[in-house]
């Protein structure tokens, strides 16, 4: 089964994407994480990306589609993937449905994750992850269980983004509305988006995410 998370900044994309990997064994392909990645190994790309993502703005369409395309090539990704934070922008949603054809897959589900740009700053600026193994946390939402220690892993660093502060939260929520919202009437008109509430807690936006992929499983 392969499906995209579509929702803006803050939205449970990332929540989500882990969730539905654990249970239905497909990968996460998180476009903010592989360029996370590559700004932290300082490579060709993590270069030109690095300025870009720390002002909020949208890596070039080109740099992502490549990573993307490369990706799901690789042999985990066979039985199937979610696709966390691409496309962004129509060229990125052309761009996927041409790559797709060429390698013989099909897109199962599009899930919007619907959530009012009011709350997404809480989120955003309450966000932090395990150092070691990535675990997201919130600093109201989703506590560890035992306080500064990973609920996974045990280690007890964590870091946080530095695009998540309320500054850059502007530009990156105007260039969801501007640039990524359009996807929503893309996919609807192909006939594949399902919208799901996202403002309420955590495991009931699972719950609703999972009716619908239950449904496109058939
Ligand atoms: P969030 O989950 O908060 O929306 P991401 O981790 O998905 O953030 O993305 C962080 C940043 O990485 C974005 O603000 C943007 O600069 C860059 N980025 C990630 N995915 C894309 C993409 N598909 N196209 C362009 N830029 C991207
Ligand atoms: P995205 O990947 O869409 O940017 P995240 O999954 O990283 O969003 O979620 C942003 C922050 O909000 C995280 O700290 C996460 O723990 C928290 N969060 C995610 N979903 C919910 C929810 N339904 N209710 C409350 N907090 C949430
Ligand atoms: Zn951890």
């Amino acid at each position: 089964m392969n499906l995209i998370l579509i929702g803006p900044p803050g939205a449970g994309k990332g929540t989500q994407a882990k969730q539905i990997e654990s249970t239905h064994g497909i990968v996460q392909l998180s476009t903010g994480d592989m360029l996370r990645a590559a700004v932290k190994a300082g490579t060709e790309v993590g270069k030109r990306a690095e300025l870009i993502m720390k002002k909020g703005e949208l890596v070039p369409d080109e740099v992502v589609i490549g990573i993307i395309s490369d990706r799901i090539d690789q042999p985990d990704c066979h039985h199937g993937f979610i696709l966390d934070g691409f496309p962004r922008t129509l060229p990125q949603a052309a761009a996927l449905d041409d790559m797709l054809r060429a390698k013989s897959k099909k897109l199962d589900v599009v899930i919007e994750l619907k959530v009012d740009p009011k709350l997404l700053v809480e989120r955003i600026v309450g966000r932090y992850t395990c150092a070691k193994c990535g675990e997201g946390y919130h600093d109201v939402f989703k506590k560890p269980e035992k306080s500064g220690v990973c609920d996974v892993c045990s280690s007890t660093e964590f870091a946080r983004r530095p695009d998540d502060n309320a500054e850059t939260m502007n530009t990156r929520l105007m260039a969801y509305y501007r640039d990524t919202s359009p996807l929503i009437g893309y996919y609807f008109c192909k006939g594949n988006l399902r919208t799901v509430d996202g403002m309420v807690a955590i495991d009931q936006v699972e719950r609703a995410i999972e009716k619908h992929l239950v449904e496109a499983r058939g």
